[in-house]
Order: structure tokens, then C-alpha cells, then sequence
């Protein structure tokens, strides 16, 4: 069990963290400003990489000399509160019953605040390799931000050994999960007065038969695959929003939905919108196009987050496993950047404070209990570096 004051220490840097409204489509900057100043106070400087506008950040700090290294790597956006209905104000963290509440409490400023929380530990351990604190933005959002501090790594950043990713698992060693895809269907049919609809190509006619066809899809993935590391055990797709038509009495001539698909890893990766493709030119368009030759079925991929499996025999695991004394791995159907780190040749584990269950949720919180897991999980690490 951590002392009670380190516990009282990430409250109080949690409550400042939650603070910050960081909402991915706001700016992260006072909250990283923040920290840096934090980790400036205790001796450590860091590096940000900005986004294009400037208007976000991430940041990189090592704490320890020499190659190599532990990653601790978290995102500091987090969803929307619109439209949810919240007990207390979502960005001032509220204690209740061993329960600390807040937006991004659990996902996942609660692991950020133990990272911070441990630095003079971390400063004062003997380590024989570095600890780096890598802090993105945009996870929210297909996991953009990380990406282009992942291309500095290696260049003018240190290359850690293995990346942490504390993401919320109930400190659960997790070393797979799904991949996401999500897309843009547009259908263009053809104008006509309601009276006269042969003469129109219905746009909002033709999505509902691919949106229909796509729920077929689902039904089969469902019936096909079973990997029981994942719940649901299969891909799952569906569809999410749907826009179209300008009034009751005119045939739409444009209608589009976005949808995505949740991949079990080792899937083929376009599978999704080649199947709806296919669907489209077989059973869709040439009746379509004898109507209005300008009519069409297009696809676009919006955003794509990798899917992640851990390496047989990976250090992450490995490392993860030691220090939770965990005996077995699951795999989560929710993405993380772990995916991107793994891809880019970084072994990755994900293993954080808190329930994914609160996660997104209104009256988001992560437990003391939890924190306190994380905070003994950080400072058997600086042990084992140190060892
Ligand atoms: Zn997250």
C-alpha cells in the first residue's frame, strides 16, 4: 500500500488536472503547460511537439540516463460532457464514498496524476535505465495526436524500451485489442417531385439497403468469428449517424451515413467497405444508373486506429505481468494507442487505474483503490530499474 500522503499528492494533482477542460476539441495547452512546470519543479525538463495550428501539444520527459527506458504514456483530451447529466461539475474533481469523480478521471488523468505524483520517486531510485513520461492529445479523436510525436521518437527523442499505456483496465495486463475503421458512405441518387419517384433515384432508399446490408454483415462476423479474448468475442460494425433529403415531397438526391467496424486482430483490414463495394455494384447501382447515369455509392475511410497484439515473449508483457503480479493477459475491444506504439517497433502493454465501464460515462470516476494500485505498480517499478 502507498503512504497516505503520495495518495492525498494525486488527489490533489488529479483535481488540478481534471481542471483543465481538455475536451479533445479544445486546446491541451495550459494543461501540459502544467506539467511542464510540475516536472520543471522537480528537476526534469521536457520536450513538446505541437500540433500544426499550434494549439496542442504533447510532451516528452525522461527522468534517468542511457538507452532504452520504461514509456509511462498517457492522453490528456478527453470526451465531451455534452448532453450527459452529471451529480457534480465534471471538470472539479468530487470525493464520494472512495470515489473520486470528474471528467477524464478515469480515462485518463487519473494514471497521469500517479506518473506526476512519483517523480521524486523516480528521481530519487538509482536507475539503470530512464523512465519517460510521453503525453499525447486527439486519442479521442483516432488517436491522432500521438502520431507525430512518434515520428520524433528515435529522431530527437529517446527511444524507450517498452511503452506503458494507462489506459483504464483495472490495472489488468491487457496485450491485445481490436482495430478501428471508420467510414463515409455517400450515396447520390437523382431529384424528382414526390408525385413522380421513378423518375428520381431515392438516395435515402439506397442507404437504407446498405445500411441494412451492413447490419447482414454484422449478423455473419457474429456467426464466423470467435476469439472469447474479446468481448463481444467477434468484429462488430454498425452504423452510427445518418443525413439526407431536403423535404417530405422531393425524392432525395443525397443521403450519407458514417459507420465503422471493430476489428478482431490479424482481420483483413478493408474487408468492410470492399463487402458494401461489391454490394453496391451488384445489387444497387445498375438500376441506379439506368435512372441517372451521374448516380453513385462512395466510400471513404475517415479515421483507422491499428489494431494491437503484444509480440509472443514481449518485454511489455513480461514487465506488466511482473509487476501486477498478474498470471494471465486479456484483450479489450476498445483501441488505444498501443497499436501505434507496437507498429512503430515500441513494445507495448496497456495496464492502467480504473474501469472502462466509467470511462465516456456521465459521473466518471476512478476509485482511491485504484489509484492506490497504480501508485504501487510506479513505485515497484522504480524498484525493479533500480534493482
Ligand atoms: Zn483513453
Amino acid at each position: 500500500m502507498p503512504g497516505t500522503e503520495i495518495t492525498t499528492d494525486a488527489k490533489q494533482l488529479l483535481a488540478k488536472l481534471v481542471g483543465f477542460d481538455t475536451t479533445s476539441a479544445k486546446s491541451n495547452l495550459d494543461l501540459i503547460g502544467f506539467v511542464q512546470d510540475y516536472l520543471k519543479g522537480h528537476g526534469v525538463t521536457s520536450t513538446l511537439v505541437p500540433s500544426e495550428d499550434g494549439k496542442k501539444a504533447c510532451l516528452f520527459a525522461t527522468i534517468g540516463d542511457g538507452d532504452g527506458g520504461i514509456g509511462l504514456s498517457g492522453h490528456s483530451d478527453c470526451v465531451p460532457v455534452t448532453g450527459q447529466t452529471w451529480t457534480s461539475d465534471p471538470f472539479t474533481l468530487s470525493e464520494r464514498d472512495g470515489k473520486l469523480y470528474g471528467r477524464g478521471t478515469c480515462d485518463m488523468k487519473g494514471f497521469i496524476a500517479c506518473v506526476l505524483v512519483s517523480v521524486p520517486l523516480f528521481k530519487a531510485a538509482k536507475l539503470n535505465e530512464p523512465i519517460h513520461i510521453l503525453m499525447s492529445y486527439d486519442e479521442e479523436v483516432g488517436c491522432a495526436g500521438v502520431r507525430p510525436m512518434l515520428a520524433r521518437i528515435g529522431a530527437d527523442l529517446p527511444r524507450p524500451r517498452v511503452v506503458i499505456v494507462g489506459e483504464p483496465t483495472s490495472m489488468q495486463v491487457i496485450d491485445g485489442h481490436k482495430r478501428i475503421d471508420a467510414y463515409r458512405t455517400t450515396v447520390t441518387g437523382k431529384e424528382a417531385h414526390s408525385s413522380l419517384p421513378a423518375i428520381g433515384v431515392n438516395a435515402i432508399s439506397i442507404a437504407a439497403k446498405l445500411v441494412d446490408e451492413i447490419d447482414r454483415m454484422a449478423a455473419e462476423m457474429a456467426e464466423k468469428e470467435d476469439d472469447p479474448r474479446f468481448e463481444p468475442p467477434y468484429s462488430t460494425v454498425s452504423v452510427g449517424m445518418i443525413e439526407g433529403g431536403t423535404a417530405p415531397n422531393i425524392v432525395p438526391k443525397n443521403c450519407e451515413f458514417r459507420w465503422q467496424i471493430r476489428s478482431l486482430p490479424g482481420t483483413p483490414v478493408d474487408r468492410a467497405p470492399d463487402a458494401l463495394a461489391a454490394f453496391a455494384a451488384q445489387e444497387l447501382l445498375p438500376a441506379m444508373r439506368k435512372v441517372s447515369p451521374e448516380a453513385a455509392i462512395e466510400t471513404e475511410s475517415q479515421t483507422s486506429v491499428p489494431a494491437f497484439a503484444a509480440a509472443p515473449q514481449s518485454a511489455a508483457v513480461a514487465l506488466a505481468m511482473a509487476l501486477t503480479g498478474a498470471n494471465r493477459t486479456s484483450g479489450v475491444s476498445y483501441a488505444t494507442e498501443a497499436g501505434l506504439f507496437e507498429q512503430a517497433g515500441y513494445p507495448a502493454v496497456v495496464c492502467g487505474p480504473g474501469d472502462i465501464a466509467q470511462a465516456h460515462a456521465a459521473d466518471e470516476f476512478v476509485s482511491v483503490a485504484q489509484l492506490e494500485a497504480c501508485l504501487t505498480f510506479l513505485a515497484d517499478l522504480a524498484d525493479r530499474l533500480s534493482a
